[in-house]
């Protein structure tokens, strides 16, 4: 079988990252089994959509690295790939079933629909559409028409049980009379989600639909539809939804969701794809940092979860910093570039902002983090971060260290690596103060921190002179 699967987004706003993670098991799934991935744009509600938010998804999209073989900006042989381009098929479609007897123009305003359901729920009967327009005459039809109503078309939803075998849930059965006659073309001519999706998904020859499984409710009008019009019925798997660390569903409480915000942050697109894969499905071999091919060769339907996944932004946090520490120094500069000078920072020649990058790159959880961490090298005086610090600056110790530093400072010409072990070592010899009480006040008086990157190379980049203002500072004459 030619695997055929596709994304549909609404472009009602950002890329979510609910939705990136369908996205994604789409596409690695397309491309495990050789097959096609299509980017759909589903827009027919014009009210909600925007060609900016279609800009913004295709954007965030290829960010990902996910790369279609049919869609809106390149077309194929399926299109167009946009509903709202698609409004004929729509009609031509809903005809069909109307001409077949399986769908039927219907008449009822809103209120009437309102009252009628109340009642039928007020008597305990199901609050479906009674399917009152089912069988109206062509006089009924008129006098509606005089009287100014424009007709939704409804399809008639058959009595039978719905089943389906759902690739990750397994056998699901919707029993019948449980949905009513739905709306498949409004009044103004737009399709519903459902009709639209059954017909682009029919005509598009998809094979298998993966989604989250919010649309399981769905599937039962769909495969309805299907068989109203004669089609194989794709295969789907529904999978679990994303929830914050609160169990309710992963939502802007939650922080950041939309790719973008991600993005802009200085999460790595590898990284993203790495977690997100991995929020819903796990390699055999128990192994968490994944590399896209891996993804690809290793996935696999029936190690799907069941249960809705735990988005867990510490564990990003950490996966992101392991992609960020495989990137070679010259790559990883250049991703940082953007993010140092929105910072202001007055940079450096490049030989020496590697070396700022090479440092701090040990302590990078995602690319942002680059401003803070190399804050260090553009202060012109770093203040003690807290008390402790301050105290240890105060020292008697301290003092003679200082001392002892700022006079071997002068017998060198520039600070080096070498020559800054070369000082602390004599430094140490000198004053006997030794291992945290020697290198931790110069640490402090250096950045400001009690902790940090390897210190002899931050003295490096400081250079000299820097040092010897830094420790002069806390030198009590
Ligand atoms: N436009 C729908 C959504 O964004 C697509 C659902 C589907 O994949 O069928 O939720």
């Amino acid at each position: 079988m030619n695997v055929r699967v596709r994304f549909a987004p609404s472009p009602t706003g950002k890329l979510h990252i609910g939705n990136a993670r369908t996205a994604i098991m789409n596409w690695v799934f397309a491309r495990h089994e050789n097959g096609q991935f299509i980017l759909r744009i589903e827009d027919s509600d014009i009210d909600r959509s925007s060609e900016e938010s279609e800009a913004d998804i295709l954007k965030d999209l290829h960010w990902l690295g996910l790369h279609w073989d049919e869609g809106p900006d390149i077309g194929g042989p399926h299109g167009p790939y946009r509903q709202s381009e698609r409004l004929a098929m729509y009609r031509e479609h809903a005809e069909r079933l109307l001409q077949e007897g399986k769908a039927f123009y219907c008449y009822c305003t809103p209120e009437e629909l309102e009252e009628r359901k109340q009642k039928a729920i007020a008597e305990g009967r199901s609050a479906n559409y009674d399917g009152r327009c089912r069988h109206l005459t062509e006089d009924e039809r008129r006098t509606f028409e005089a009287k100014g109503r424009r007709p939704v078309i409804r399809f008639h939803v058959p009595e039978v049980d719905l089943s389906f075998s759902d690739i990750v849930r397994g056998e699901v059965t919707f029993p019948a009379g449980q949905i009513g006659d739905f709306i498949i073309l409004r009044a103004d001519g737009m399709p519903t989600y459902n009709f639209a999706c059954v017909v682009d998904d029919g005509l598009m020859q998809i094979t298998h639909v993966i989604r989250g499984d919010d649309h399981l409710s769905n599937t039962p009008k769909q495969i309805a539809l299907y068989q109203a019009f004669g089609w194989p019925t794709p295969q789907f798997a529904h999978i679990p939804m994303i929830l914050g660390p609160d169990r309710t569903r992963l939502s802007k409480r939650h922080g950041a969701t939309s790719v973008e915000e991600f993005a802009k942050r200085g999460y790595l697109p590898q990284a993203l794809i790495n977690y997100l894969s991995l929020l819903s499905w796990s390699s055999e071999s128990g192994e968490e940092i994944l590399s896209v091919q891996r993804l690809i060769d290793e996935f696999d339907f029936s190690r799907v979860s069941k249960s809705p996944a735990i988005f867990d932004i510490v564990k990003l946090n950490w996966m992101n910093g392991v992609y960020i520490r495989q990137m070679d120094v010259p790559h990883l500069t250049d991703l940082c570039l953007p993010y140092l000078e929105k910072a202001g920072y007055k940079l450096p020649e490049r030989p020496v902002l590697e070396k700022m990058i090479r440092v701090v790159q040990p302590s990078l959880e995602k690319l942002e983090d680059v401003i803070a961490k190399t804050e260090m090298f553009f202060t012109d005086a770093p203040e003690p971060e807290n008390e402790q610090a301050i105290a240890m600056l105060n020292r008697e110790s301290t003092q003679k260290v200082f001392w002892s530093f700022l006079r071997q400072l002068e017998t060198i010409g520039q600070m080096t690596v070498d020559q800054f072990r070369r000082i602390m070592k004599v430094v140490s010899e000198e004053t006997g103060v030794i291992g945290k009480d020697l290198w931790m006040p110069v640490r402090i008086a250096l950045t400001g921190k009690m902790h940090g990157p390897d210190l002899p190379l931050v003295a490096e980049i400081l250079g000299k002179e820097k040092c010897r203002r830094l420790i002069k500072r806390w030198v009590m004459e």
